[in-house]
């Protein structure tokens, strides 16, 4: 088939990866790419949040673990296995059940588990040069303005998918971090999701720190919410506030009625289908969604 995947954030890549290996030819079609995108504001932990429907959530995100532990054992990936420490400020934390069956420990107000992490820094430039394909940089007002040398269409727009399919359900879940040197004796993530929320995510040239979740399309850096990430992130660690290398922001594409990951038709008869709305899990249910569309293809 000559497909064409519209999207090179996570979503976009990791489809484009698994056709191209079936013996598909690919294009993919972004107006964004790399550094630009929402995937490579994530600090791309594997864990599921922000997304619906749970249920649905939970399969998709194991099958990518599975896919993400083995990636972890190939070092130009940027995927690696860390200590994740999930804490609540005040009050008590409940341990999901799929964590306590992967093996997290912990007590009434935090708890500890393994999970891959994604360097994105790294990995999305894995992603692409493994998919070894063209990506063409093009704004699409809609989805027939694919040429009609493609059969299939994969929409993988992120955010880009409300306007694209006309989806009013899509909610801009706007995220800023900011980027600091490496920062020593940091070997695992911390993540505290009551209010501030606030995680440090060690990566392999620099340390993420985070961040925000709010209802805005706003893709501007805001100094002052800079300000209070460094403050609080520094304050977990006991450490002087680091000078900022970096500031990203993205906006996760949260779905209300949960991820569209469907087949369907265009107005021209093609067949296309849909994989957006993954909201704060993108990196986390990548492959397994991505697996599902090829099913569905
Ligand atoms: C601060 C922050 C932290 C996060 N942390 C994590 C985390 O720890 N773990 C995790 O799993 N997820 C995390 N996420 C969520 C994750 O980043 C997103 O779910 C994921 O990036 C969505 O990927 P995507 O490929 O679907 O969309 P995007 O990365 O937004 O890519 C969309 C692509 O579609 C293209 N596009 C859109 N519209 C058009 C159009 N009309 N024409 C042409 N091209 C178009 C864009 O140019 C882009 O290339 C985080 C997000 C943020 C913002």
């Amino acid at each position: 088939m000559n497909v064409a995947v519209i999207g090179a954030g996570v979503s976009g890549l990791t489809c484009a990866v698994l056709f191209v290996e079936r013996g598909d030819r690919v294009s993919i079609f972004a107006d964004e790419i790399g550094s630009q995108t929402t995937s490579a504001a994530a600090g791309a932990i594997w864990f599921p949040y922000d997304c619906e429907p749970r249920e649905k959530v939970i399969a998709w995100a194991l099958r990518t673990r599975e896919v993400l532990v083995d990636l972890a054992r190939k070092p130009d990936s940027g995927v690696s296995i860390i200590k994740l420490r999930q804490f609540c400020r005040a009050g008590r934390i409940d341990m999901p059940d799929w964590a306590c069956s992967l093996g997290a420990t912990g007590g009434e107000n935090e708890f500890q588990m393994e999970v891959p992490l994604t360097d994105t820094t790294i990995y999305l430039d894995y992603l692409r040069k493994r998919f070894g394909g063209e990506i063409k940089c093009a704004h699409l007002e809609r989805l027939e303005d694919v040429d009609l040398a493609f059969d299939l269409v994969i929409n993988c727009a992120g955010f880009g998918a409300k306007r694209l399919t006309n989806d009013p359900g899509l909610e801009p879940h706007r995220g800023q971090v900011a980027i600091v040197p490496k920062i020593d004796n940091v070997a695992g993530a911390i993540v505290c999701d009551d209010d501030p929320l606030m995680y440090v995510i060690p990566r392999a040239h620099d340390c993420l720190f985070g961040g925000t979740n709010e209802l805005s399309e706003d893709r501007d850096v805001d100094l002052a919410t800079r300000q209070l990430i460094v403050a609080e992130c520094s304050r977990a660690l006991k450490i002087d506030p680091p000078k900022v290398i970096e500031d990203r922001v993205g906006i996760r594409p949260f779905r209300k009625s949960g991820v569209r990951l469907e087949r369907g038709k265009l107005r021209d008869g093609r067949a296309v289908i849909h994989n957006y709305g993954h909201g704060g899990s993108g990196f986390t249910l990548s492959w397994g969604c991505a697996k599902e569309v090829v099913d569905l293809a």
